[in-house]
């Protein structure tokens, strides 16, 4: 599949039906999050392997990595609401995703779900909550070797000094994420916020 095919056929999710902005749920726009999945199946990080996808919302990511070849996909999110869309979602494009309900902060969940390759996960940024991101990263360091998460930009620093010696930063793909008018806060129809696409390998 090109990259042009994936962007149009994640095009195709629908978004959260009741979003909720504690949560920080905002879907991952598709050109965005076909850049990740490309970025990780061109480093061999997708096709074959067992990926893994915390605070899936709409399923946007981890249909992704099915439709690109993934052995097995589970997206894991708190929100049964948007599980459903999910679910729905995965449906529609005949993608082969297992999808839990779970918290990320939950520690047996890492056991429920089990180990995996590949993380990949667009966490809350931590504009609703602060630190918000942090559970998601030490989830992901839990369960694989490798991740791929989008970040606000400038948070190289942030990540580094948070995973310590369990990570390094290999990569980073810079990336804008465009979000329409969602919530009371939102000022403007359209806002462009620029991420940074980051890959953390962990140190054994
Ligand atoms: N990954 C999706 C959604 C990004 S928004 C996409 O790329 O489109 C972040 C998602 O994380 C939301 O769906 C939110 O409900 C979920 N989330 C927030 N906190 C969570 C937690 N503690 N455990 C699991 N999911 C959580």
């Amino acid at each position: 599949m090109k990259l042009k095919n994936l962007e149009m056929a994640l095009q195709r999710c629908e978004g959260y039906s009741r979003p909720r902005a504690a949560l920080e749920q905002y879907q991952t726009p598709a050109p965005l999050a076909a850049r990740l999945l490309f970025d990780a199946l061109m480093s061999g990080d997708i096709e074959g392997k067992r990926v893994s996808d915390p605070g899936c919302g709409t399923g946007v990511l981890a249909i992704g990595a099915a439709l690109l070849g993934a052995e097995s996909v589970v997206g894991i999110e708190i929100d049964e609401g948007a599980l459903d869309t999910a679910r729905a979602n995965a449906a529609l494009l005949e993608a082969d995703v297992e999808f839990v309900q779970g918290d990320v902060k939950d520690t047996l969940l890492s056991h429920r779900v089990g180990a995996c390759d590949t993380v990949i996960m667009n966490p809350p940024f931590g504009a609703q909550k602060v630190h918000a991101d942090r559970p998601f990263i030490d989830f992901a360091l839990d369960v694989a070797p490798v991740t791929y998460g989008i970040f606000n930009a400038g948070s190289i620093p942030f990540v580094e000094a948070y995973s310590g010696q369990r990570a390094e930063i290999t990569a980073k793909t810079v990336g804008k994420f465009l979000i329409k008018r969602t919530f009371a806060f939102h000022t403007k129809d359209i806002q462009e916020i620029e991420v940074e696409i980051l890959r953390l390998k962990r140190i054994l």
